[in-house]
């Protein structure tokens, strides 16, 4: 039996890197709309870990809030699972952009049937919090590994419903470089797509401050994927940068 993750090959096998910890996996819980996190925690064994799916430390606006981060947390596992099963049995290599397209469209599919609401209830300020009349807002995200990086952005419409979500996988190890290159894919996705008016969050403070300082300011490492970035959104009709904070950090 090989004893490397048959998903990024580089870490050993354990259910808790599987689950967790493996930037595969870490990619796919990144695009959760709560913006709750059990890649953040520390978790020594898998009943830490599945306790914390059933009980997140994190603000819930009410159970269906608590069950729909159920039924996701639930979505991911099945699908990890399911492409290990791929990768060792037949082959098949992880695609992160299709396994998040599965997860995002089963979720959907289930929501409806079991909670007969609106797939976006009004959050807590720390949430994901519904955009402005007719503004589209984008999480972005990214999962470091230890060669490459995979960075995400998840679109939504003012009613909360996707619109598209989008993985990358980029070159750099640096989280923040990570980071500024999920803003700057969302910020040029969107003014390609014509949206006009545009929110684009993140949780990486250093890189949303970076996007308002002036330019001898920004950290030499992002500076160039910030000016990219900028040029993309003074090409566009109008974006806001907003940090989010990570709840599971706090
Ligand atoms: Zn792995």
């Amino acid at each position: 039996m090989d004893p490397k993750c048959p998903l990024c090959n580089a870490s050993p096998k354990s259910s808790l890197h599987l689950f967790v910890y493996c930037h595969v996996a870490r990619f796919l819980w990144a695009s959760n709309e709560w913006s709750c996190r059990p890649d953040a925690m520390q978790c020594d064994c898998p009943g830490q870990f599945i306790n914390f799916l059933l009980s997140p430390q994190v603000f819930f606006h009410g159970s269906s809030d608590r069950e729909g981060f159920l039924l996701f947390g639930a979505l991911v596992l099945e699908q990890l699972w399911f492409a290990r099963n791929q990768a060792i049995h037949k082959e098949i290599n992880f695609s992160p952009n299709k396994e998040l397209q599965v997860v995002l469209k089963k979720f959907s599919e289930h929501h409806v049937v079991l909670f007969d609401v609106p797939l976006v209830l009004p959050r807590h300020f720390y949430s994901w919090i519904r955009p402005e009349q007719e503004a589209v807002k984008i999480n972005c995200d990214a999962a470091v590994g230890l060669d490459h990086s995979f960075i995400a952005i998840v679109a939504r419409d003012c009613r909360g419903y996707l619109i598209l979500s989008m993985s990358k996988r980029v070159e750099s190890i640096l989280p923040i470089q990570a980071e500024a290159e999920a803003i700057n894919l969302a910020t040029c996705v969107t003014v390609n797509r014509g949206f006009e008016y545009v929110v684009v969050e993140s949780n990486a403070k250093a890189c949303i401050d970076a996007l308002k300082a002036p330019f001898d300011e920004v950290p030499w490492r992002i500076s160039s994927i910030i000016a990219d970035t900028l040029w993309w959104a003074f090409c566009g009709q109008q974006f806001v940068f907003r940090w989010s904070p990570r709840e599971s950090n706090k």
